[in-house]
């Protein structure tokens, strides 16, 4: 049983140890065990610490830490050897902020239990994102409600308090648990706020976890899914989300709470003005065609921006004048054009295999009508065609 030197001080960073075992793993690794340990394994949803073991001779890496039965194994980077004395350092910037994501995380569900009756069935904290799973569907206002509580706790200031309660006094406590205990069961206290067993690192006040956000809020498998960003990532994402909204707001020449009003505003106007332009593009076209000298054989036009169907409906009613080839070209010259050509009596797959003899096209069809795109001037095309 590996002594688990982060139980008695989550503020720990160095630590003396004697290296018991140490087993080559694939590749260049070594699976090492001490006889007591600061780093944290990954347990409880929660990612394992980084950092580093030395001794007189070399340094390692610890890329990964796994606890099984008590005994936590240490994945390093090179060989230690069993029986030597080793250092051990933990990168506490990871660690510290994993402390505030974690007791964040009990706050919330504190208050969700207490207010909400939540059970937390699922917990994931990852150096990207920390989610909690409930069992009760919450509504938004619901969730609003715990995440002001939760705020409101934090700037209490209050005192985290873990401890191994006697089997007496366990008996008597009321507390959260994910799974059924055995052995000693570590309790974590927040008066008025939470109990839960738990057997990570958390820090000494509430104070420390500074503001917890909620990101977002789903039902998942008919409950709630929530994910929440404590003390310094909260900040790193509001100054991400700020500087976002306030240049935003500076290129809109607007008030930082009015951006969203203003986006939808200026959304509506130009979904407007694309169905104006292309009832004008429609009117273009129209005039265009009946320009075309009705005993022409063959019929060509250019248009840019209207709807394939407007297109080809467009194809069907020059067909019904012009006795060869009628098409339209929808583009222009910097981004090339779509076709469409359509023929009462002639074969239209005739004209697409000429097309592809002399200019860069694709396309394919029926007989009655061909469609594609080219690359190349309208200039070229018009003399092609
Ligand atoms: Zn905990």
């Amino acid at each position: 049983m590996t002594k688990k030197l982060y139980d008695l001080d989550a503020y720990a960073v160095e630590f003396s140890a004697k290296v018991l075992s140490s087993e080559k793993s694939d590749d260049d690794t070594y699976i090492i065990t001490l006889d007591q340990t600061l780093f944290f394994p990954e347990e409880g949803g929660q990612t394992p610490d980084k950092g580093i073991i030395w001794n007189e001779d070399k340094k390692v890496e610890v890329l990964d830490v796994q606890i099984k039965d008590n005994i936590i194994f240490h994945k390093v980077s090179g060989k230690m050897d069993a029986g030597m004395p080793v250092n051990g350092k933990i990168d506490f910037t990871h660690r510290y902020n994993n402390m505030q994501q974690h007791t964040g995380e009990h706050i919330f569900s504190g208050f969700a239990h207490s207010l909400y009756g939540c059970t937390n069935v699922g917990f994931h904290l990852s150096d990207s994102i920390v989610t909690m799973d409930y069992d009760v569907q919450l509504e938004k206002e619901q969730i609003e409600d715990i995440e002001r509580k939760v705020n409101e706790a934090i700037a209490k200031n209050i005192e985290v308090i873990c401890e191994y309660p006697s089997k007496e006094r366990l008996a008597e406590m009321d507390y959260r648990s994910k799974i059924e205990l055995t052995g000693d069961v570590r309790i974590v206290t927040i008066p008025g706020v939470d109990v839960c067993a738990c057997c990570a690192p958390h820090v000494r006040t509430t104070g420390e976890v500074g503001i917890l956000k909620v990101q977002f809020a789903q039902n998942y498998k008919g409950g709630t899914r929530i994910s929440i960003l404590c003390g310094l990532r909260a900040f790193d994402n509001y100054k991400l989300v700020h500087d976002q909204i306030a240049s935003t707001a500076h290129f809109l020449s607007v008030k930082h709470e009015e951006v969203y009003d203003t986006v939808c505003k200026l959304l509506n106007e130009r979904n407007e003005l694309l169905g104006r332009l292309k009832d004008a593009q429609a009117e273009v076209m129209n005039m265009q065609i009946e320009a075309i000298d009705s005993d022409a054989e063959n019929a060509c036009i250019f248009v840019d921006g209207i709807d394939n169907i407007v297109a080809r409906n467009a194809v069907n009613s020059m067909t019904l004048v012009h006795s060869g080839f009628s098409a339209v070209f929808i583009g222009n010259d910097n981004e090339g054009y779509a076709f469409i050509i359509g023929s009462k009596n002639a074969d239209c797959r005739e004209v697409l295999k000429r097309m592809q003899e002399s200019i860069s096209c694709r396309g394919g069809g029926k007989p009655e009508m061909v469609q594609g795109s080219v690359k190349g001037s309208k200039k070229d095309i018009k003399k092609f065609f």
